[in-house]
């Protein structure tokens, strides 16, 4: 039990920013990535929302193990669940699991399609093909599209059921990036490529947030926005017009604090203090997920901002307020470390030297979600 320091999800912020994804993309379908539990927000209370309460019907896991917990938790609920890269299909339980539980595997390479095509339990699951149209990680290479071609050919296969890529760099701006280009042309050229051997393609799909948020293949039938609903924008070197908000919060409160003068020292390895002010004790440390590489972010508390300085404990930060009165900060007082402002979880990244992805998702499970409507 926790009472003050917790990840507070704000479902409704989620509604509000699938209603703003829906703007940028009216026709599209969505399939909603949900991997890493569900980017650190929590996967099954994530999915059963959104299911039931914006409709949508589709989700990306990356691994096996997400997906079978996912149908476990929401067993009567008929979405579908696609796992897009640790697919384990090698493995007894796990390829029992995709038929019993109706879990859809992305395939993307011949291995598991061999496995898929020849084992008669798979006869009807929907053929779900990834290809790699340059950003070499998972998926078909160019060179083998004609000898996939006849692969499904020989197994008299004349639909695929979903044909997608991804996109190695769509967080910058396609003005100075020729790769989001070159991989849409070679995946227009392999929809052709099916087509003309009378392989029927349903559904295709290419683009994730940075991609969606500059307008990058919305004619595909489906969109795979991951980050964008969770709040922040993804682009690197650009503005971007996406006004999302963050759907958590990471609420803490002040555990003690302290005047500090010029040259004294604080903390772990005795750290000096460059000016006058106040130090707050926060609770939350390396142990929550507030990574050693917090340093340097700011916080603030009641219009004044503070710096996160010295060593990070595992259960502690230090915020120096510098010039400030002792008497303005309340023992027991909340802070956020971020709110919903979709600049703070920027920001923390931008200091920590990292991006809004493993914000989220490193918070620990120390730190208790709470889900409010
Ligand atoms: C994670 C992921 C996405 C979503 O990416 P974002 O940048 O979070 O929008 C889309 N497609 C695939 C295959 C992914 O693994």
């Amino acid at each position: 039990m926790r009472n003050q320091t917790q990840f507070i999800v704000e479902l409704s912020k989620l509604a509000g920013n699938y209603s703003k994804l829906k703007k940028l993309t009216p026709k599209n379908e969505t399939i909603f990535m949900v991997k890493a539990n569900a980017y650190g927000h929590g996967l099954v209370e994530i999915v059963d929302f959104a299911y039931k309460n914006l409709g949508i019907r589709e989700f990306g896991v990356a691994s096996i193990g997400e997906a079978i917990t996912l149908r476990k938790a929401l067993i009567k609920e008929p979405f579908e669940i696609y796992v897009f890269s640790d697919l384990e299909l090698g493995i007894k339980k796990c390829e029992e699991a995709y038929t019993d539980f109706r879990i859809i595997p992305v395939i993307a390479n011949f291995l598991d399609l061999e496995l898929v095509l020849n084992n008669k339990n798979f006869k009807f699951m929907p053929l779900f093909l990834k290809l790699n149209t340059g950003m070499n990680r998972l998926g078909f290479a160019q060179k083998d599209w004609q000898k996939l071609i006849q692969k499904l050919q020989e197994k008299n296969i004349k639909e695929i059921y979903h044909l997608c890529t991804h996109f190695s760099s769509s967080f910058y701006p396609v003005s100075e990036n020729k790769k989001i280009e070159e991989q849409l042309a070679a995946f227009n050229n392999a929809k052709k490529l099916f087509r003309d051997n009378q392989i029927n393609i349903k559904y295709s799909s290419v683009a994730n947030s940075g991609a969606i948020e500059q307008g990058i293949g919305l004619a595909e039938t489906h969109v795979r926005p991951g980050i964008m609903l969770y709040g922040p924008s993804c682009l690197e070197r650009t503005k971007s017009s996406w006004s999302g908000e963050s759907i958590s919060r990471l609420s803490t409160y002040i555990l003690d604090k302290f005047e500090i003068k010029k040259g004294e020292s604080f903390g772990y390895a005795d750290t000096k203090i460059d000016q006058d002010g106040v130090m707050l004790i926060l609770p939350v440390g390396y142990g929550d997920g507030v990574t050693r590489n917090y340093r340097g972010v700011k916080i603030s508390y009641k219009n004044q901002i503070g710096e996160v300085v010295g060593r990070i404990n595992m259960d502690m930060i230090y915020l120096f307020f510098k010039e400030a009165k002792l008497e303005s900060f309340k023992i027991g007082d909340a802070i956020l470390v971020w709110g919903h402002d979709q600049k703070d979880v920027i920001s923390i990244a931008d200091i920590a030297g990292t991006i809004t992805y493993e914000i989220f998702c490193q918070i620990s499970l120390r730190v208790p979600k709470i889900y409010k409507i």
